[in-house]
């Protein structure tokens, strides 16, 4: 059915623009600051969400740091892109259907009309214009304006600290499993990283695809959290010391997906991985690299895969696996404006299992 025609009585009352707290980034590379901000407005195509809470992650430090867009023309911003929230109020031409929905983020700014979005692979957009959180306004805030076409509606009966793990942690583990390397239930996958924010979630959709799972991290914490998950722990403070064909009897993992992106971590899984094996690679650093042997890719038939961010499609499925309870979201620690530059720090030393998470209420 078609949706009625937005009349101006539902938009925003007239009047005075009341405020709102967030925290912001000043200069690209330095901590946020909280900030008594305007309260956004939503402009057509747009919609207001009251932000309920907002992913803490490795991601969002790198969109703090410049990784992702470091013009000083973007300043001031509000990071954070892991947001879930309510639509309290639409811009003209937005569906009235989306009043008063629970939405999560969809994190690129992706055009909508080129030949990728519309085979729905939307990390690939021709025409991409960034990123919620580094090209607009995140969800370090009490409200955020958003294009409509970049919510996507879950369900009322998620709980909001759990939906931040939808839109990346859970999101990016739905496309490399599904899409990329395609896990199947003979496949032994080894989730190099797998105490974090992202590897938590990759270990559990790995098994649900059905596939034998191992989980590489170090600190006895993350791996206590690894074998929690149904994934069996693999201490890999020391890459040379893990024997890739030891890990199973049926033999060496046929999928390793690599979190880290470091020369050490890449090389292990091109040398442990059986023949007509997966490597799927998803880190994005300015400085990582790493050497691969044409000589171990020929002889073992190995794909090496990239693996970029989500479809607004596998978000939405994401949704459906929390919702369900089939994925369960590993948030180590939930905390308040004032505390989340300690949130901040904990990843950055690698102390934070999971995913973390900043709360407004
Ligand atoms: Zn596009």
């Amino acid at each position: 059915m078609f949706d009625p025609p937005v009349r101006d009585s539902e938009r925003l009352p007239d009047g005075p623009v009341p405020g709102q707290r967030g925290l912001r980034v000043r200069a690209w590379g330095a901590d946020p600051v909280e900030d008594e901000l305007p309260r956004p407005q939503p402009e057509a195509g747009e919609v207001l969400v009251q932000v309920e809470a907002c992913g803490v992650g490795l991601t969002v430090l790198n969109c703090i740091n410049g990784d992702l867009g470091n013009d000083p023309e973007l300043l001031p911003r509000v990071p954070g892109h892991e947001l879930a929230g309510r639509v309290v109020a639409r811009g003209p031409g937005v569906p009235a259907r989306l009043e008063g929905r629970r939405v999560v983020a969809y994190f690129y700014l992706s055009c909508e009309s080129c030949r990728w979005c519309w085979a729905g692979l939307h990390p690939r957009c021709e025409r991409l214009a960034g990123f919620v959180g580094v090209h607009r306004d995140g969800g370090y805030a009490e409200f955020v304006a958003l294009p409509a076409a970049n919510v996507i509606t879950v369900s009322d009966e998620l709980d909001p600290v759990a939906a931040t793990v939808v839109p990346d942690a859970v999101a990016t583990p739905v496309h490399v499993c599904g899409s990329r390397a395609k896990v199947v239930p003979t496949d032994r996958v080894v989730v190099i990283g797998a105490g974090g924010g992202v590897g938590a979630h990759m270990v559990q959709v790995a098994g649900l695809h059905g596939a034998s799972v191992a989980g590489f991290d170090r600190g006895d914490r993350k791996l206590e959290v690894i074998e929690g998950l149904g994934a069996r722990p693999v201490d890999s403070s020391d890459f040379a010391a893990v024997d890739g064909g030891g890990l199973w009897d049926a033999g060496p993992p046929t999928v390793v997906i690599d979190l880290l992106g470091t020369s050490d971590s890449l090389g292990w899984a091109t040398a442990n991985l059986a023949p007509g094996g997966r490597v799927v690679v998803l880190t994005t650093f300015p400085d990582g690299a790493g050497t691969l042997s044409p000589r171990e890719l020929v002889f073992a038939e190995a794909s090496v895969l990239g693996s970029r961010y989500a479809s607004k499609a596998e978000v939405a499925a994401a949704a459906e696996l929390v919702a369900s309870g089939r994925i369960r979201p590993v948030i180590g620690e939930t905390t308040g404006p004032d505390d989340v530059l300690d949130l901040h720090t904990a990843l950055r030393d690698g102390t934070l299992t999971g995913r973390g998470a900043l709360t407004w209420q």
